[in-house]
């Protein structure tokens, strides 16, 4: 079976971490999240917790090389030599080369880019009803997806909170920075012919069977 090396792209808000929780059990693939990755590494009070910290509550971009060095050795593991699902990761013209840079020397490469496209005004509406469970980072939202009871994950049974850069300023910063800093990769992916748009506004079913759907594709292509 050929490797299966995925990135999902698109704003913050626009479905990815909903999106690869479903495609996990899909594909036997890891599913990485750079977010996800920092997220314990403050939680955990590390040198690179404490770095990344302050870029994470104003919503700007935690600097490349030190997200770059982070992936890299993720990427390493044993656990990815046939493929992943990247989420949140390249975000940056800077680090989409350093990404395509570690695959070439592994003779490895992306299969498919996933743009989940959602206007900015479904994601401040997105945002800042999301709530994550302390546990795991399971994803609700409040309207569109809300757990059985009230602030308590339904997988785990722990507490569902709101994350501090889901607060409104926050969120007007980070859709700022996605546009300047982030969009340009699709471009930069299209020209490399990997680029497949999904209508990320359909509800999350909807948006999982297109991905699949698209995967499937691929797989057939990459056969002949
Ligand atoms: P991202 O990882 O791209 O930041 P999330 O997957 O965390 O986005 O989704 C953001 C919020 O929107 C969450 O509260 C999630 O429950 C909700 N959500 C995800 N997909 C959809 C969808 N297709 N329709 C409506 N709400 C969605
Ligand atoms: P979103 O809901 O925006 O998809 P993430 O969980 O992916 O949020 O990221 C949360 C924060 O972590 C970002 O606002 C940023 O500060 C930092 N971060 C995550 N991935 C990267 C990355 N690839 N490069 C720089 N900063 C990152």
């Amino acid at each position: 079976m050929s490797e299966l090396n995925l990135i999902l792209l698109g704003p913050p808000g626009a479905g990815k971490g909903t999106q690869a929780e479903r495609l996990q059990d899909d594909f036997q693939v890891p599913f990485i999240s750079t977010g996800d990755m920092l997220r314990a590494n403050v939680k955990g009070a590390t040198e690179l917790g404490r770095e990344a910290r302050n870029y994470m509550d104003a919503g700007e971009l935690v600097p490349d090389d030190l997200i770059v060095a982070m992936v890299a050795e993720r990427l390493q593991e044993d656990d990815a030599e046939d493929g992943f699902i990247l989420d949140g990761f390249p975000r940056t013209i800077e680090q989409a080369h350093a990404l395509d840079r570690q695959l070439s020397e592994l003779s490895r490469r992306v299969t498919a880019v996933l743009l989940i496209d959602v206007p900015d005004s479904d994601l401040v509406r997105r945002l800042s009803g999301r709530r994550v469970c302390v546990k795991a980072g399971h994803n609700y939202h409040i309207e569109f997806d809300p757990p059985k009871h009230e602030g308590v994950c339904d997988q785990d049974g722990s507490k569902l909170i709101q994350r501090d850069d889901d607060k409104p300023e926050v969120i007007r910063n980070r859709l700022r920075v996605y546009h300047d800093q982030t969009e340009p990769l699709v471009d930069y992916y299209d020209e490399q012919g990997v680029l497949r748009k999904i209508d990320g506004t359909r509800d999350a079913t909807d948006v999982h069977d297109h991905i699949r759907a698209v995967i499937a594709t691929l797989r057939l292509e990459e056969n002949v």
